[in-house]
């Protein structure tokens, strides 16, 4: 065999995170967040062995590429292309392999349409797996075991487009202790979590610092799982990030809410460069939260906690479910309620559904309420694969959209960034660059598009036109140090808004 080309498809349909509100659209050759397992899975390849990357997102997929294997890799909302490519190449006799977190959680459904199926991480099976389809003797199912991370190498970026990417990508850990009922990732890579030790990290920002990434997304699922670890690797941030010669890196990542409630772990996020996370509230509902084993929410006010993070100039970013069991048609309002003046801009609402490998899905399954071949995605809030306990699914999607047209209501998002705003205290972080080297030429195309779609926000509508000079007013004669929030605040505005338009049910006000 002669060569290797690596896929990451395009998502089935795009939602909070996506990059639709970009000039070129869904597939306009822009990535919010870089691809970490295309460069990472690259650089366990041997070298005589000839690799190709193609984050489709970016770039179009080559349908005619001369290399013999193809392999695919991808999450659940990518499933219906990553099936649709790996038939287009079957088709074409190349020899697909597709492994990644959907393979690995479902691979009843996965397997029909490989000729390798690679179940669980790969790093410790790398080397047999290469060798094997390098000599044409692969077997039909590999199956990874979890691996320690010291030996995942360090991600092939120089392979990866780099400069179509807002956020360079660095994962520090794997695994998550907590058991929320919805969420697949303890059954991907375990509830142990396992960690890289900060040299290892640092050499992988080094690697996407010279690159050009200023941006970085730190993507562990719960970054402050195991408190001691996430210590001492602020502590090397703080040094890293001080210490770079043209600025520092702005980090954002994951966390659950309790990390709030220590004041120290909050310090030393902030100094390190972290100015934003992902904060899963999900609910009001207390019931709600104990019903999906999310019992860390429980411990405190949630917006007082909140409220912390925003002392230490992090934004949060929250993800909000709808359709849990104890959820009667009054959560709807509840969450309207909760939501209604939270100083947090951007909330992920979606229905709840249950992915393959979660605990729910198993519970769905048993208990006849899995809707099957129903396809859905992550955070988005049209689509569910579960019939709720104590509404009908059509009550449901009709409810939660309802919300969402509430929650993206220009008023009511001006009122959450002010809220934010007016929080948000000072900037603990590394300070800038006394004389930053400028954008390389390559990366300046897609500053211009960030400020295309942020600009285009006022075009909306005039509630939205209102908004924004509402929202620059006040950010120019009261915070002007939080231009460049309100900036990403306003791009998000746009994902979302683009999103629920092409869905047809928030087109204007
Ligand atoms: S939702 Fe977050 S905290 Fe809960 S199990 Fe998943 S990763 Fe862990």
């Amino acid at each position: 065999m002669t060569g290797l080309y690596l896929i990451n498809p395009v998502p089935d349909s795009q939602a909070y995170f996506g990059a639709d509100s970009f000039p070129g659209g869904a597939w306009g050759g822009v990535q919010i967040v870089a691809d970490l397992a295309l460069p990472t899975l690259a650089a366990m390849v041997p070298p005589d062995l000839p690799v190709r990357l193609c984050d489709e997102q970016i770039t179009p997929v080559d349908l005619d590429a001369p290399e013999p294997v193809i392999g695919l890799t991808g999450k659940t909302p990518q499933v219906g292309r990553m099936l649709e490519l790996a038939a287009a190449f079957r088709q074409r006799g190349k020899v697909v392999v597709i492994g990644g977190p959907y393979a690995s959680l479902a691979p009843e459904d996965v397997r029909p349409h490989c000729d390798v199926l690679v179940r669980g991480e790969v790093e410790e099976i790398a080397e047999r797996l290469f060798a094997d389809l390098r000599d044409g003797t692969w077997q039909a199912e590999y199956i990874g075991t979890r691996a320690d991370l010291a030996a995942s190498p360090l991600p092939r970026w120089d392979l990866y487009p780099n400069h179509r990417a807002l956020m360079g990508t660095v994962q520090t850990s794997r695994g998550c202790p907590f058991p929320c009922e919805f969420c697949d990732v303890p059954t991907y890579v375990g509830r142990k979590q396992r960690h890289k030790d900060p040299p290892q990290v640092l050499r992988e920002l080094d690697a996407l610092y010279a690159h050009g990434y200023r941006s970085v997304f730190i993507a562990d699922d719960n970054f402050s799982a195991t408190r001691a670890r996430a210590r001492a690797l602020l502590e090397a941030l703080i040094d890293w990030n001080h210490s770079r010669p043209d600025g520092p890196v702005s980090f954002t990542t994951q966390m659950s809410i309790d990390v709030a409630r220590d004041a120290d772990m909050l310090r030393l996020s902030a100094r390190a460069g972290i100015q934003a996370v992902f904060v899963g509230l999900e609910t009001p509902s207390a019931d709600s939260l104990r019903e999906t084993g999310k019992r860390q929410n429980l411990q405190a006010d949630p917006m007082e906690m909140v409220g912390r993070f925003l002392d230490h100039h992090i934004m949060v970013i929250s993800g909000l479910i709808v359709g849990f069991d104890a959820d009667g048609p009054d959560i709807f309002d509840r969450q309207r309620a909760f939501t209604r003046h939270a100083p947090i801009p951007v909330f992920t609402l979606g229905a709840l559904a249950a992915p393959s490998g979660s605990p729910l899905h198993k519970r769905m399954v048993e208990s006849g309420r899995l809707l099957p071949d129903q396809p859905y995605g992550t955070g988005q809030p049209w689509s569910t694969n579960i019939i709720p306990a104590q509404m009908t699914t059509e009550a449901l999607l009709e409810g939660v959209t309802a919300l969402a047209r509430d929650l993206y209501h220009p008023d009511a998002f001006a009122d959450r960034v002010l809220a934010l705003v007016n929080r948000l205290g000072p900037y603990q972080g590394p300070p800038p660059a006394a004389s930053p080297a400028p954008l390389p030429p390559l990366w300046q195309p897609l500053q211009d598009e960030v400020t295309q779609v942020v600009r285009g926000v006022v075009t909306l509508g005039p509630a939205e036109k209102a908004m924004v000079s509402r929202l620059g007013r006040h950010v120019l004669t009261h915070r002007p140090d939080a231009l460049p929030l309100l900036r990403n605040c306003l791009r998000f505005y746009a994902q979302i808004r683009h999103v629920y338009a092409k869905n047809g049910f928030l087109t204007s006000f």
